[in-house]
This record gives structure tokens, C-alpha cells and sequence, in this order.
């Protein structure tokens, strides 16, 4: 079985778009427990590798390199690039989500500030044909977002998969095609 619930989401995902093949390099911010982790180096294998980032500790799990770090400090960032040993990465995935305390006016600019950290990240390490997979929630700061993200890939796709819950606000943003 699966760590979490969460691997429901991202089978969806790449059920639809496609993202994990045999070789590929995948990052996973916000792995904690590690479903999305453990779904991906399934898929990735053989050959490929997970580097999965969490400020909680996970347990191992065959091809993925644990890194226990907050990802919104330097160290995480740096702790995060020498997992990759100097690859450019296929995938990033952005699991991440704030500890909610239930106020919008708190929590929907701490998850987007989240998504703009996956976003400048996968900048600097996808590859050219990389594709990123970003949670984001509906609201204040989202089409902005969405429209920085079009700015930097060709395209750039809203998907709410069916373990998701209606009720909520989340969405995950699927951009591949890097413009510059
Ligand atoms: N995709 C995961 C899975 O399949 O098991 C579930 C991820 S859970 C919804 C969100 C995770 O984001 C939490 O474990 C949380 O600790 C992590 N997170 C939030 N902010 C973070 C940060 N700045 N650095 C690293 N992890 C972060």
C-alpha cells in the first residue's frame, strides 16, 4: 500500500500528464510521509532517482535520498542540490503545504509563497523539457501565480484529481516547456 493518500493524487496526475518514466530525476518537496516518494521511485526505477525534502523526518524507502531540511532556507536549497550531484532534474513535484491555522488572510499567502518557492526552483534545476508539478489553493495570489507560470513554460495545465476533496480549494498546476 501506499505511505499516504496523497500518492492517489500524483497517480492521477501522471496517469493524465505522463511524468515518470524509467531514468528519470525527481525532486519531491514536501515528501513527508512519502507517498508521492514512493510512487515516483516505483516508476523512475530502473535508473532513476527520488531526492525527497521534508523539515519532518521520513522513513527510508528504496531509491529515494531523504533530505531532512526546511526547503525555504539556504541549507535546505544546498542540502537539496548536492543530493542531485550536479543533475538537472526531469520532475519537480511540490507537495508542500503550511500548517494551516484556519485564517485565509495566514494561510493562502503562506501556501502560495510555497508554490512561487517550488516555481524558482524548478527554474534553476529542471531540465529543458522538465515538467513541474506544483499544489497550489484557489484564491487570493492563484491566477497571478498562474500567469507567472505560463510567462515561464509553454504550457501550463489545472488539475484536480478525483482523491482530492472537492470541498477544498487545492488544485495542482502542471507546467512543462521551459521558456527560458
Ligand atoms: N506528498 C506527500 C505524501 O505523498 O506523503 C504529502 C505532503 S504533505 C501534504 C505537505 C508536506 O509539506 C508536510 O509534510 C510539510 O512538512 C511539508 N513542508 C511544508 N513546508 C515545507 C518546507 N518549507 N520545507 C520542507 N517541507 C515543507
Amino acid at each position: 500500500g501506499w505511505r499516504s493518500r496523497a500518492a492517489l493524487k500524483l497517480e492521477a496526475i501522471d496517469e493524465r500528464d505522463r511524468l515518470l518514466a524509467p531514468g528519470r530525476v525527481v525532486v519531491d518537496l514536501g515528501a513527508a510521509p512519502g507517498g508521492w516518494s514512493q510512487l515516483a521511485a516505483q516508476r523512475v526505477a530502473p535508473g532513476g532517482v527520488v531526492v525527497a525534502v521534508d523539515c519532518l523526518a521520513m522513513a527510508p524507502l528504496p531509491g529515494v535520498r531523504c533530505v531532512e531540511a526546511d526547503f525555504a532556507t539556504d541549507d535546505g536549497l544546498r542540502a537539496v542540490q548536492t543530493a542531485l550531484e550536479g543533475r538537472e532534474a526531469d520532475v519537480v513535484l511540490s507537495d508542500m503545504a503550511p500548517n494551516l491555522t484556519g485564517h485565509a488572510a495566514v494561510d493562502q499567502p503562506a501556501a502560495m509563497g510555497l508554490a512561487e518557492l517550488a516555481a524558482d526552483f524548478a527554474g534553476r534545476a529542471l531540465k529543458q523539457d522538465g515538467v513541474l508539478v506544483a499544489k497550489c489553493f484557489q484564491g487570493e495570489g492563484f491566477d497571478a501565480f498562474r500567469a507567472e507560470l505560463g510567462r515561464l513554460f509553454a504550457r501550463v495545465s489545472v488539475r484536480k484529481p478525483d482523491a482530492s476533496r472537492s470541498a477544498s480549494r487545492e488544485v495542482y498546476l502542471v507546467a512543462r516547456g521551459r521558456s527560458v
